[in-house]
């Protein structure tokens, strides 16, 4: 027959010394209040952790007590890339100083106050980043550097490996647009983010040889091209919060969208 009595042979053949087992005996039906209590403890701490994270998320840090350096176009992987592109949010200054020759070339343009939830605050006029033609009459700052670092670090080592030269130019579908997201279930009703000039839509790519790469054409299939481009379209995930290509939904068949709004998506 089975033994019915394990525990009462562990404990008579002396495995644990008596007052070990009876520690044991004690400690744990309390475990489970001391860790409640412990857990209730350290809420406050959560909450002010959370809030703090959300702040710098945000850019609402202000720059006197932010401790984190101003972005650096010469880095291509800064640590804390996210919070630190989020500080030139709100900082026109910050702006100036980070977004300089030979990186980009860009000039600021007047604030243009928000109205039925379109305009734009702290954007530039650019020309060119990473060596690349990108001609947008409005981009805020932030997308702006956050574009300049994807054709540097994400867009031209992509098409050195696959094609062994640089881009030149990219086709988009422009930044500012007034008007509400597009293809999205849950959130027809709400403004894009290229109503406030936050967002950028990729349509292709021209190499140094003339050669273009365009995502409508050419996202599919294994070639050279394809490859680049996921190269391309993954690399943004670094510097972007929010990329869309051709797998996400069938509106973005023919580019990348790309943005650093409050959602966080790489697909
Ligand atoms: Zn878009």
């Amino acid at each position: 027959m089975r033994d019915l009595r394990p525990q009462r042979w562990f404990l008579s053949a002396g495995a644990a010394p008596s007052s070990q087992v009876r520690s044991m005996q004690r400690a744990h039906p309390n475990m489970p209040a001391r860790r409640y209590r412990r857990a209730l403890r350290s809420i406050p701490l959560l909450v002010v952790l959370c809030g703090l994270a959300l702040s710098f998320r945000q850019g609402l840090v202000p720059w006197y007590l932010n401790p984190l350096p101003a972005i650096d176009l010469a880095d291509p992987s800064p640590p804390f890339a996210d919070w630190r592109l989020a500080a030139m949010r709100y900082n026109p200054d910050l702006c100036r100083r980070v977004l300089v020759a030979p990186y980009v070339e860009v000039e600021p343009i007047a604030d243009h106050p928000l109205q039925d939830g379109c305009g734009w605050t702290n954007a530039v006029r650019m020309s060119s980043a990473g060596g690349v033609r990108a001609g947008f009459d409005k981009i805020t700052c932030e997308a702006a550097t956050a574009l300049a670092l994807w054709l540097e670090y994400g867009v031209q080592p992509a098409a050195q490996d696959t094609f062994g030269q640089r881009v030149v130019a990219v086709q988009s579908y422009g930044t500012y647009a007034c008007r509400n997201i597009v293809g999205a279930k849950f959130w027809k009703n709400r403004r894009s983010e290229h109503a406030i000039a936050n967002a950028i839509d990729i349509a292709g790519f021209t190499l140094a040889d003339g050669q273009h790469i365009s995502v409508r054409r050419q996202w599919r299939g294994d070639g050279p091209e394809a490859r680049f481009l996921r190269a391309a379209h993954d690399s943004a995930c670094a510097y972007f919060r929010v990329v869309l290509g051709p797998d996400f939904n069938p509106e973005h068949h023919d580019h990348f969208h790309l943005d650093r709004g409050m959602s966080w998506v790489c697909g």
